[in-house]
């Protein structure tokens, strides 16, 4: 008799939206932030660099030292952010897409990505009130909307980001949008993979909607309503203040 065969289902927790000293605005190299996260507890980096520096040769470049910067259980997953010329509106994408241009039109960024079967997310879309930009017509070739980004929405997820997403019908994303070490936060995302770690296998995950978002390892949408939520609302704007006071203090200092 023999025994079915299953495919084993792993779950890997990955951080997501990270900048490197590939980025123009980023100082970790690739290899400290692996270390970095590999110590919490974190499987995978999205990698997410401006796209305002890159050229193919600099992303074919940047490819290799992505996988250089991979081991010991860590996978490192190259990925562009692009933006469009006024830097309004921005789009992490991730897979095997070849590099479009600098500031692209965002509707190329995504028709770009459909064509190469890649993954595109809509990042902070209530930064600089990018979802007033955003043509409903895109959501088609999206795969999930940043609900909560830790460098612009801060401790508490953002409740409109999540009821947009909700009205796309798009899946949420959280994010951390790594620059510096400010921006260590317990929000994960959680892969579902259909085989060994690698960046197709990542990729796979992503573009077939196997994730999940999650915030001190339980779900985020937790915490977008409900008694948590309010906490953690009340918290980031005591965190806010607290911040403006510092910078304040420092006299703005960059
Ligand atoms: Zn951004
Ligand atoms: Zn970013």
């Amino acid at each position: 008799m023999t025994s079915p065969v299953t495919t084993p289902v792993t779950t890997v927790r990955a951080v997501a939206h990270i900048h490197s000293e590939w980025s123009d605005d980023a100082s970790w190299p690739l290899d400290r932030l692996a270390a970095a996260f590999r110590k919490r507890g974190r499987n995978v980096l999205l990698m997410c660099e401006h796209s305002r520096t890159f050229t193919e040769a600099k992303w074919q470049e940047y490819v290799e030292a992505c996988a250089a910067a991979s081991g010991n259980g860590v996978l490192v997953v190259p990925g562009l952010e692009y933006n469009d010329a006024d830097n309004v509106v921005h789009i992490p994408v991730w897979g095997e897409v070849p590099f479009l241009s600098q500031t692209p039109d965002i509707a190329d960024v995504l028709a770009h990505t459909r064509e190469a079967d890649g993954v595109a997310v809509f990042a902070h879309p209530w930064r600089r009130n990018a979802w007033r930009r955003f043509d409903p017509a895109w959501a088609k070739d999206l795969t999930a909307v940043e609900i909560w980004n830790r460098k612009y929405d801060g401790w508490a997820p953002n409740r409109q980001a999540r009821a947009y997403a909700e009205q796309l019908g798009l899946p949420p994303f959280v994010s951390l949008d790594f620059h510096s070490a400010r921006q260590f936060f317990p929000l994960a995302m959680e892969l579902t993979l259909s085989g060994p770690l690698s960046r197709g296998i990542v990729e796979d995950a992503l573009r077939d909607g196997r994730f999940e978002a999650l915030a001190f390892s339980r779900s985020a949408l937790r915490l977008t309503s409900g008694v948590g939520g309010v906490a953690l609302a009340a918290a980031e704007a005591a965190r806010a203040v607290a911040a403006r006071a510092v910078r304040t203090a420092l006299g703005k200092r960059k």
